[in-house]
């Protein structure tokens, strides 16, 4: 039985978990190719006009899976932390994919909702092994196996700092190697943004790539630990309910707060809500409490390459030409 897993929005966040969790119950995974021109196109067909760029993208990872797999995952994601919510365009995937896109193959759309508490993961998987037809046993041995996973995916990042897809591509060494041993100007940028948009090298037109070509440092929101986005997030006046945000704001906050970035870089949807809102509170503070560099991109299907990356280039030269009088101002005045 071959289950498909669409290589868009929390791909980037649960791989792991999903990967060995069904491969434990003998289910053969199946992703969608990379996001390519063909999968944009796609998406633009089958998905509503207005929805945000990263849900159109999805539908097209969809469409790819076709005549590919007997069953696509696409949990009904409510909630992904007790007492937060994520956006409301999760919970709505699974009947918009069923009516845009016809002739799809079965859907396991079973509803994750973590509001109440961690442990009603449970009943997410337990209902999966009810739709499998397999018995708790299995679903809970699977359970376990792939929890380690998923924390040991979580912990590299933290510890190495590299990025989701240089672990599923078991890229480490090379990247430790070419990025933080052989680092020359030292340049440390936080790069903000839904791991859907920052890790997608195509929708975010290799945004992470060209960094690393300049030998920036680059730390993202999953290279942050928990309690390090709660104390950046006590700065807030009203905590935020939405969980992608708070990873977000907590991030920043965290870091301008201790002076460890030299720049920020926010990467956001056309059209979402939640991204035009944190972004503004965060722009805010960088450019007026901390006087630090922040440089916005918008994402959408009709962003051309060439303008992206001159505004790319004019930020890293600023931020190079500050690092230049920092390190050479003399300490005697
Ligand atoms: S949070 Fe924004 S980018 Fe993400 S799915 Fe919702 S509207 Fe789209």
């Amino acid at each position: 039985m071959r289950i498909g897993i669409p290589r868009a929005l929390f791909y980037y966040q649960y791989f792991p978990f999903w990967k060995n969790f069904f491969e434990q119950l003998g289910l053969e995974v199946v992703l969608s190719s990379p996001t390519n021109k063909e999968i944009l196109k796609q998406g633009l067909e089958f998905c509503v006009d207005d929805a945000c760029l990263p849900i159109k993208i999805f539908h097209g990872h969809v469409a790819d899976l076709i005549g590919k797999v007997d069953m696509i995952y696409i949990p009904r994601i409510i909630s992904i932390e007790p007492k937060e919510y994520i956006c409301p365009k999760f919970l709505g995937l699974p009947d918009m994919i069923r009516n845009s896109i016809s002739n799809i193959p079965h859907i396991v759309d079973t509803e994750l909702n973590l509001y109440k508490g961690k442990n009603h993961i449970l009943d997410h998987i337990l209902n999966l092994g009810k739709i499998l037809n397999i018995h708790q046993t299995r679903i809970l041995f699977a359970y376990f196996k792939a929890i380690k996973a998923q924390r040991q995916f979580e912990k590299l990042m933290i510890e190495k700092f590299v990025t989701p897809q240089d672990i599923i591509d078991k890229r480490l060494t090379f990247i430790e190697n070419q990025t933080f041993k052989k680092r020359r100007n030292n340049i440390k940028v936080l790069l903000l943004g839904h791991n859907y948009n920052i890790y997608d090298d195509y929708i975010s037109m290799g945004l992470i790539r060209k960094l690393r070509k300049h030998n920036i440092d680059l730390i993202t929101c999953e290279m942050v630990t928990k309690s390090q986005i709660k104390e950046g997030n006590k700065k807030l006046s009203k905590d935020l309910f939405w969980t992608l945000g708070k990873k977000t704001t907590g991030t920043a906050y965290y870091f301008l707060e201790h002076k460890k970035v030299d720049g920020i870089i926010h990467v956001a949807s056309f059209g979402c809500g939640p991204d035009s809102l944190v972004g503004e509170l965060i722009e805010k503070r960088a450019k007026l409490e901390y006087k630090i560099p922040f440089l916005y991109l918008n994402l959408d299907e009709h962003a051309g390459e060439a303008g992206f990356d001159t505004r790319l280039e004019a930020f890293l030269d600023v931020l190079e030409g500050r690092k230049h009088i920092e390190d050479n101002i003399s300490t005697y005045g």
